[in-house]
């Protein structure tokens, strides 16, 4: 929910009634492939298409772009379709040929958001433009960077400004390619409430099938649009090849998704509602996933008293984390009482769990 008095942003001037649509294929490969997609795309909601002509790699000998060359199918694009177009900018020469080459809107990749030297870079040379400019969130959970890189293409008079959550890094395992950690995403909203904020679930799971889910998670947390990568022929794409969809299935996905308009009709009250409930559940996810963890710590100190004999209820630690707790607990508004019953009820599952591992 915008918590201060809106300014108008080139999303508002666009007047869409529906999610900003990014879409098109990960990597421009050939014309006939980047004008395929395109055409395919064309009568549907998608409001820029989408193609990386230089492309950041993990590791090196993967296809690492087309280069320049992929602008003047970018031009064909728009000639052909209307569509307007957008690439990855990565350093001071890229902006200069995209600009030269009428891209409509630049992105700043993950990768390069985690330099301030190179966001910095790029400041400097897009100063002033009328461009539209997005900034992924940096590969690391660093809040405070991607709020840096914003703030230096904005003290360098781009107004036209905007970012992209893509999800972050991690070394746990995890089912998506890089975890959104949604609070991170609501932390950039409340601290920027006017600067449109789209969601890029292709990248945040990595896998075609839970782009759905993703993109409705980010529609009830009030994002302003999704950028999704689209290929007519996915698995054979020269990137990314799990995690892109056929133009069929993103004009599939876009119609299913529900989309909470702010109309006339829809009541404040159920707007801020649902929104609120979406953080919600968020934050119990993360409960649940804490929880467990915890436990898996439990079932290690049940395999170490094992090991050494020692009996499961250890009163004087208990009374001790009992005490931290109710404290800590006070501090944050949390009434004793619950506390009590809270870590009662945990207490027991951890020692269900090393009263398991023990009897095993
Ligand atoms: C991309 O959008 O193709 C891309 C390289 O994304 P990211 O910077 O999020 O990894
Ligand atoms: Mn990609």
């Amino acid at each position: 929910m915008k918590n201060t008095v809106a300014l108008r942003t080139w999303l508002d001037d666009m007047k869409l009634d529906h999610p900003l649509v990014i879409a098109g294929p990960c990597s421009a490969e050939t014309e006939e492939q980047v004008l395929k997609i395109a055409h395919q795309l064309k009568d549907s909601d998608v409001n820029y298409y989408r193609a990386g002509i230089w492309k950041p790699r993990t590791r090196p000998g993967n296809f690492e772009g087309v280069g320049a060359l992929g602008l003047k199918w970018l031009k064909k694009v728009k000639a052909e379709t209307g569509m307007k177009t957008c690439t990855e900018v990565a350093n001071a020469a890229h902006v200069k040929l995209a600009i030269e080459n009428d891209v409509d809107l630049l992105w700043i990749g993950a990768r390069t958001a985690v330099s301030p030297f190179i966001m910095q870079e790029l400041a400097d040379a897009l100063h002033g433009t009328d461009k539209i400019v997005l900034v992924k969130n940096p590969i690391n959970p660093d809040l405070a960077l991607w709020l840096g890189g914003i703030e230096r293409l904005y003290t360098a008079d781009i107004k036209n400004l905007g970012a992209i959550h893509r999800g972050f890094s991690t070394y746990e395992k995890s089912k998506y390619r890089n975890v959104p950690e949604w609070q991170i995403a609501i932390e950039f909203k409340n601290r920027f409430p006017d600067l449109p904020l789209i969601c890029d679930p292709s990248h945040i799971t990595g896998n075609r099938e839970m782009i759905f889910d993703v993109s409705q998670t980010a529609l009830d947390l009030n994002f302003d649009g999704l950028m999704i990568e689209t290929h007519f022929d996915p698995d054979n794409a020269w990137s990314d090849s799990a995690q892109q969809v056929t133009p069929t299935k993103l004009k599939q996905i876009m119609q299913d998704l529900k989309i909470r308009k702010q109309t006339e009709t829809d009541s404040t009250y159920r707007d801020s509602l649902e929104n609120l409930r979406a953080q919600i559940n968020v934050v119990d996810g993360q409960l649940i996933d804490l929880l467990a963890k915890r436990m898996k710590v439990a079932d290690q100190i049940g395999e170490l008293k094992k090991e050494q004999n020692v009996a499961v209820l250890q009163s004087k630690r208990w009374n001790e984390i009992l005490g931290n707790m109710i404290l800590e607990g006070q501090e944050k508004g949390l009434s004793e009482e619950f506390v009590l019953r809270m870590f009662k009820a945990i207490h027991q599952e951890s020692i269900n769990h090393q009263e398991k591992i023990i009897k095993a």
